[in-house]
């Protein structure tokens, strides 16, 4: 069975975090203002009598755009639809999924890298695409979900099951321990950002236009029929982006190995890795929220990581923040269940082996594809470069 969470200890706020040569990052404080995992002031924990109280027109709208998005599948699937309208759909699937993790996640609420303004318009405009609440609202529930994990003040708490911290949480009305936590989440660096605030007020008017302007593409360039393209490219794709982004609340944080921090419930997860371009690290990201690979290694099953070292190049994104291999080491020693393949002493892989945990890999799957670290160089703003700890920079 999972630790309680409530155990988890103070020392996890002391992360070190990278630097670019003779580069100070101005974030840095900021990392500190935003800390993720910032000591929780009074125990929580999760009470099982609560019972959250359904809401039943969420119930009601969730199973219709399920339906809706089943039959859309089904037609992209089936060759019903243009196998044109099918590759488009992906195609956003995968752009609107970037201005999840990318954008939404590693970017504004971890503030992991630096991007330049146009970069920073793009992601906001890709987040839209998803139908996740404003920026600023999923902002404010992540920072909360990092500072309270697993207890009644996280608003997709995990220790409740798997249902709950799926989807069960937005079927519901929330913990109170949610909104009286939640009142304090610092949002003062995006609500100084006039374009955010604009999308916090008008994200409902945004979205239906990026939806019918999406659903458009495929009607207009190569006659689709409309309603076979707001179901492909609208239900079937939104249904299966919400699922992905769900299943890192919900099965990376019940079903895995712990090779970073055994107190917490978060676990590195090889399936949701894959669906969810790269978030299913999800304890070496718990116990390294600033870290903007969000796994120790950049590449395998992290397509996100990738992008980011791609739009680097262009120069798009820059200053990035990760965690040195001596810091993971110590960290994997001192508080990991041992399935680190370097620093674990399980002699196998005797962990929770389900079917969304596989590929067999021996111990902790993050190394399943390489034993050592993928050496990462980015050029800094400055023509510096970052570079994984296996090199030093000084
Ligand atoms: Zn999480
Ligand atoms: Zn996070």
């Amino acid at each position: 069975m999972a630790p309680n969470p409530s155990t988890k200890e103070n020392e996890i706020k002391t992360t070190d975090i990278g630097t670019t040569k003779n580069t100070k990052f101005q974030d840095q404080d900021q990392d500190a203002k935003f800390s993720d995992s910032t000591p929780i002031v009074e125990t929580l924990g999760t009470d099982f009598t609560f019972r959250h109280k359904i809401v039943w027109k969420n119930v009601i709208a969730y199973v219709i755009f399920h339906i809706l998005g089943l039959v859309g599948l089904y037609m992209g699937l089936t060759f019903h639809a243009n196998p044109l309208t099918t590759i488009f759909a992906f195609f956003v699937f995968l752009i609107a999924g970037l201005g999840i993790t990318m954008g939404v996640h590693r970017y504004f609420t971890h503030r992991a890298y630096k991007t330049t303004t146009t970069m920073r318009r793009v992601l906001m405009l890709l987040y839209v695409l998803n139908g996740q609440n404003s920026l600023w609202e999923w902002v404010r529930d992540h920072r909360q979900h990092h500072k309270y994990s697993d207890t009644d003040a996280d608003p997709h708490n995990a220790s409740r099951g798997f249902f709950f911290s799926h989807v069960g949480w937005l079927l519901s009305r929330k913990h109170p321990l949610v909104f009286k936590y939640g009142k304090d989440t610092d949002m003062s660096d995006l609500e100084a950002d006039s374009w955010i605030m604009f999308q916090k007020k008008y994200f409902l008017v945004l979205y239906i236009l990026i939806a019918i302007f999406t659903s458009l593409i495929p009607v207009l360039l190569w006659n689709e029929s409309l309603i076979v393209s707001i179901l492909v490219v609208y239900f079937a794709r939104t249904m299966i982006g919400l699922n992905n982004t769900w299943f890192v609340n919900s099965l990376a944080h019940i079903y895995g190995m712990r090779p970073y921090d055994k107190n917490i419930l978060p676990c590195e997860s090889h399936f949701v890795s894959i669906v969810a371009l790269g978030e299913g690290w999800h304890n070496y990201h718990h116990t390294f929220p600033g870290d903007y690979r969000a796994s120790e290694l950049g590449v395998p099953f992290n397509l996100t990581t990738s992008v980011i070292e791609f739009c680097a190049k262009q120069g798009w994104i820059y200053d990035f923040r990760f965690n040195k291999e001596e810091t993971i080491q110590r960290r994997s020693e001192r508080t990991g269940d041992n399935s680190h393949s370097k620093y674990g002493k399980l002699k196998e892989f005797n962990g929770t082996e389900t079917w969304w945990n596989v590929w067999k890999s021996p111990k902790n799957p993050t190394y399943s594809a390489k034993d050592k670290p993928c050496p990462i160089r980015i050029p800094s703003r400055e023509g510096h470069f970052l570079v994984d700890t296996d090199t030093k920079v000084e």
